[in-house]
């Protein structure tokens, strides 16, 4: 029986949201705070009929004083932060003055440029540990369970992992011409940086989208992919022992990434704020206003996502191949939380990394990423909670 608080009430908020409730026996009480606090009332008139106790506030997550008040007078037993990475350092601020564990599902990235990496998180390890505290980061899909795919391949099925494809597909379709699954402005932040991966100890630099491959997707057929920088290869760089190589792929449509190309041409997706009718504006927040709303996507979207990891290594002398991945249907996500499968994949193992730090099964103190916990109970908990993984020994590799 414990006590969480949400901050953020967006998409993967409201999925999180509804499987803490769904998981009372764990989270007895919970708060949502977010800076709209009509969302967060309007959630939980939905789902207040449930054992959980849900109470709802207003907070401002960059005003750190603020945030540790209402921190403070609700004495949760962790904080998880569900709105936009440029909250993370606020928050884990927050969490340390008032003495409270934090969990995540995305790296800090600053306002002003589009690049994240964890250093700015990792520089929280002493402060964390001196305060007996802990910090989880990066406890969403990918990263996350991607994440713990890759531990537990290491616990149980190799002696050493060499080579890691993380392959993240979504087949959905929400028949709009150009939208966003999550955050436009993140989401596009993320897919129009160049590409990199970690390759003998060192990153190899790519232009965006210049890496391409065709992958042909269990129960959901051949997709094209494009290699992508993705957070999570920078600690499962240092936590993998014996690591040659990680690379991470997205798929794109064609229609995708026509719109994405003309947007850039046409300096839509720009970050350097502009002149525009006496005031300044940042192309890409003017952009995020005008697309559709994630979270108007789920009545929407039709088809699967199939994310996961495709590992290289040797067990007892002999090479091995092995892979493990999830498979989501949009609609199924829809009936059961009213969300699509991206907020779904991404909100159930933030429930449940929570769920993992609330009950101590995990705790430092110290800042850790997922991956350098025991990744057996999180396994468990996926296959109880919507997400039940399928392995392959035989899987065809990326080339
Ligand atoms: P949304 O934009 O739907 O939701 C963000 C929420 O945060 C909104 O409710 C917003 O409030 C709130 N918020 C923003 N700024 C503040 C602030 N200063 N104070 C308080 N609340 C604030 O985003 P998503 O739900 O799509 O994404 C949430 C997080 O999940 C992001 O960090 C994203 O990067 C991450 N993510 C991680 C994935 C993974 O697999 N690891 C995959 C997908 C997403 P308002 O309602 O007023 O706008």
């Amino acid at each position: 029986m414990g006590k969480a608080m949400i901050i953020g009430c967006g998409g993967v908020a409201s999925v999180a949201i509804h499987k803490c409730c769904q998981n009372s026996d764990a989270f007895s009480e919970i708060m949502i705070a977010s800076r709209t606090k009509s969302k967060c009332d309007a959630l939980r008139d939905k789902l207040s009929g449930g054992k959980t106790k849900i109470q709802t506030a207003q907070v401002d997550a960059d005003n750190v004083a603020e945030l540790t008040e209402l921190i403070e007078k609700f004495k949760p037993d962790v904080v998880l932060n569900l709105a936009l990475p440029y909250q993370d350092l606020h928050i884990m601020d927050a969490c340390l003055a008032a003495r409270v564990n934090y969990v995540d599902t995305a790296n800090y990235e600053p306002p002003d440029t589009a690049h994240f990496e964890y250093k700015w998180q990792w520089a929280y390890r002493d402060k964390y540990k001196n305060a007996g505290i802990t910090a989880l980061l990066g406890s969403g899909f990918d990263p996350g369970v991607t994440s713990v795919f890759s531990a537990y391949a290491l616990k149980h099925e190799f002696d050493e992992i060499n080579y890691i494809d993380i392959l993240d597909c979504n087949a959905g379709d929400h028949g709009y011409p150009f939208a966003t699954n999550f955050n436009p402005e993140i989401n596009i932040r993320e897919v129009s940086a160049k590409g990199s991966y970690w390759e003998d100890g060192k990153w190899v630099y790519t232009e965006p989208m210049e890496i391409k491959r065709v992958y042909d997707f269990p129960e959901i057929g051949p997709k094209d992919m494009y290699l992508l920088h993705h957070e999570e290869i920078e600690s499962l760089a240092l936590n993998i022992p014996g690591i040659k190589r990680i690379r991470f792929f997205m798929t794109f449509g064609e229609s995708y990434l026509t719109h994405l190309r003309c947007l850039e041409n046409v300096g839509m997706t720009s970050i350097e704020p502009i002149d525009f009718e006496g005031h300044k504006i940042i192309p890409l927040q003017f952009l995020k206003a005008v697309l559709p709303d994630p979270a108007s996507l789920g009545p929407r979207t039709k088809g699967k996502t199939n994310i996961g990891c495709i590992f290289k290594g040797n067990k007892d002398g002999k090479e091995k191949t092995y892979y493990l991945y999830n498979v989501c249907d949009h609609q199924e996500c829809y009936r059961e939380v009213g969300s699509q499968a991206i907020s779904y994949t991404t909100g159930v193992p933030a429930m449940i990394g929570t769920e993992m730090v609330m009950k101590g099964i995990w705790k430092g103190p110290g800042v850790f990423n997922i991956e350098e916990f025991d990744p057996d109970p999180f396994m468990d908990e996926l296959n109880k909670w919507g997400l039940p993984w399928k392995e392959s020994r035989t899987p065809a590799l990326v080339e």
